[in-house]
């Protein structure tokens, strides 16, 4: 079988891409410049893997060409950087939405489809809601309250929010002959493998934040907020088991190994008796996909050991 993934040389994506090749599938990952591509096709060197770059999300029919022949389709695509200087719309929210309509109106012209799974990252984002001390975020639940331009985390919110309701409304106006399923990771850490063309320097962002919190050990023992994490190996395989198991058809899927303090987030030591403000819920994605998640402790030490080998390298 023939899976489009595309975003192919993000974070999560290039530990999809790594698993999807060993089990054997043959791989079309996107990227959005010829660039990008050359780098991915160095270090993923496959006869099993066709690299295209498509340019910008917003560009029209961005993924016309590219989901003829496919048999399933990961969509990861999606602006994470934010910075103040970004315009709310032009930069992020359009390019998720947009992104995300351009690959089910791919198919929808494409009179020989033969798509027959799709699933979309989306994220915590979408679900995250104000709450309560202790409440346990679950897999339906919506974020129904960030606005584009409130601030540089509810833009990239109402981002994920906006584009994953443009899926699941795209379904039921044209009740295709696919299905979808959603993944929705948590705050993401482990070992980046993904082509970084300057190193540290052109990390992703949720690695880059854990990065800086261990450069900067009282950034993380100052802040007291509760983070929920996942391994991003696990969020890969969540990804694929989503489109392996048919139970897993028209559901969201909340992923998340637990909830951490930054200071537990150096060592990856969980402390007895520590008070975290809410709480998630992972009954889904443990029985309906069958993630195991790893360990706070293993995904840091990991990690680390990924950082220090990049800071070697550059
Ligand atoms: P990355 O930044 O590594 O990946 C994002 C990917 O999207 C890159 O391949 C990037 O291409 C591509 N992209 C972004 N904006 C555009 C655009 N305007 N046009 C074309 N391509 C674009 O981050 P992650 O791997 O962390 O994110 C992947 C997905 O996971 C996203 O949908 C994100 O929202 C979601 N997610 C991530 C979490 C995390 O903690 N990491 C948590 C929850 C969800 P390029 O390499 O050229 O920039």
């Amino acid at each position: 079988e023939k899976v489009l993934l595309t975003g192919a040389s993000g974070f999560i994506a290039a530990h999809i891409l790594q698993q999807l090749l060993d089990q054997g599938y043959h791989v079309r990952g996107t990227v959005r410049s010829e660039d990008k591509a050359e780098l991915l096709r160095k270090k993923f060197a496959n006869d099993k893997l066709e690299v295209v770059a498509v340019g910008e999300l917003t560009k029209e029919g961005v993924f016309d060409d590219v989901v003829k022949g496919v048999d399933i389709i990961i969509h990861t695509a999606s602006p994470v950087t934010l910075s103040d200087s970004d315009d709310p719309y032009k930069d992020v929210v359009n390019p998720a939405v947009q992104g995300t309509l351009s690959v089910f109106t791919a198919v929808q012209k494409d009179s020989q489809f033969r798509v027959r799974r799709i699933v979309v990252t989306s994220s915590f984002a979408a679900i995250w809601h104000t709450a309560p001390k202790g409440y346990v975020y679950k897999d339906d639940d919506w974020n129904e309250e960030s606005q584009p331009g409130q601030s540089t985390l509810h833009t990239y919110r109402a981002s994920k929010t906006r584009a994953e309701r443009a899926a699941w409304d795209f379904l039921k106006t044209h009740n295709p002959a696919y299905t979808l399923s959603v993944i929705h990771p948590v705050f993401v850490l482990g070992p980046p493998i993904q082509p970084l063309p300057s190193g540290l320097q052109s990390l992703n962002h949720s690695s880059h934040t854990h990065y800086s919190h261990l450069q900067n050990p009282t950034l993380a023992t100052s802040n007291p907020e509760t983070r929920a994490y996942v391994d991003v190996r696990d969020v890969a395989l969540a990804h694929i088991r989503a489109f392996q198991r048919d139970e897993a058809q028209g559901k969201r899927f909340l992923t998340a190994a637990g909830v951490f303090k930054w200071k537990e987030g150096l060592d990856g030591e969980q402390r007895d008796g520590e008070e975290y403000e809410f709480g998630i819920d992972n009954g889904r994605v443990k029985t309906v996909l069958g993630v195991e998640f790893r360990s706070l402790k293993e995904t840091v030490e990991d990690s680390k050991r990924a950082y220090e080998a990049l800071e070697k390298d550059y």
